[in-house]
């Protein structure tokens, strides 16, 4: 985040990196005071304890959820649209609080942020929620704003040596600086709206592969509780509080009344 708004001083280009706005998805209003009373129970139960299994029984753990995720997942990769539709979930035996997808389907789980957890209905929510940045397209659209990113922030950076006499070795080194930094500011491009809209997609994906969706919502408070501490990057590219644990409550009670359980695109 402090890269993020650094570069915003820097210049312009970096508007252009930022993630679009709109979703594909209806995602459920939260107002002010719903957020102000999800903020006031949360004060009320700071704790936030750690749960430590072996990195065997993660592994295990991890298998096993993603098969049942994934087996009862193509209805809703067909409902958005989406052909990739196949993930690989890796653990990571690293105290980073993190979790993440990357372009190739591919999703990390660290212990650093798993033993936070509790149940594996927690855990399962973390892997349908990276799944569905896959599933709705933010993953591409992040993946182009990292490619614009470096790309602008090359020519910026190159420009800007050469401008001020520099020679061509020397613009070459501040462009590839350009280009690296430019893409990590792409890197945290997922905006608070595709947050939601994972979020929501998650709740459809758990749903279908018979997980208990009021278990699942504790990751909700634990991010939430965990967002007031100084963490690595988890913090630049998953956004959580309040409003997000009313919106995933919502987002529960919709799919509870859902008769075919797949969730309803945007009107255009
Ligand atoms: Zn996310």
């Amino acid at each position: 985040m402090r890269i993020s708004r650094l570069a915003c001083l820097a210049g312009t280009w970096c508007l252009a990196v930022q993630g679009c706005g709109g979703t594909a998805f209806d995602l459920p209003p939260v107002s002010d005071r719903e957020a102000l009373l999800a903020a006031q129970e949360l004060d009320a139960d700071p704790d936030l304890p750690l749960f430590h299994r072996s990195n065997s029984q993660y592994r295990e753990t991890i298998g096993r959820l993603e098969r049942q995720l994934t087996g009862r997942i193509a209805a809703i990769c067909a409902r958005a649209g989406t052909e990739e539709c196949r993930f690989t979930v890796r653990y990571v035996d690293e105290d980073e609080v993190n979790a993440h997808v990357d372009e190739n389907a591919q999703i990390y789980l660290y212990r650093g942020l798993l033993e936070y957890l509790e149940t594996d209905e927690e855990i399962a929510a973390v892997m349908a929620h990276e799944m569905s940045h896959q599933i709705a397209g933010h993953v591409d659209e992040s993946t182009r704003s990292v490619l614009l990113g470096a790309i602008l922030g090359g020519l910026l950076m190159g420009g800007v040596a050469a401008a001020g006499g520099a020679d061509n070795a020397t613009a070459n080194d501040a462009a590839g600086m350009g280009m690296n930094y430019g893409g990590r500011i792409g890197l945290l491009t997922f905006s608070k709206e595709q947050e939601r809209e994972a979020d929501l997609l998650a709740a459809y994906v758990l749903a279908r592969a018979g997980i208990d969706l009021q278990r699942a919502g504790r990751l909700f408070e634990v991010l939430a509780k965990l967002d007031g501490k100084a963490l690595s990057g988890f913090k630049d590219t998953h956004p959580a509080g309040p409003e997000r644990i009313v919106a995933w409550r919502k987002a529960v009670a919709e799919v509870e009344a859902s008769v075919d359980k797949l969730p309803a695109m945007s009107k255009p």
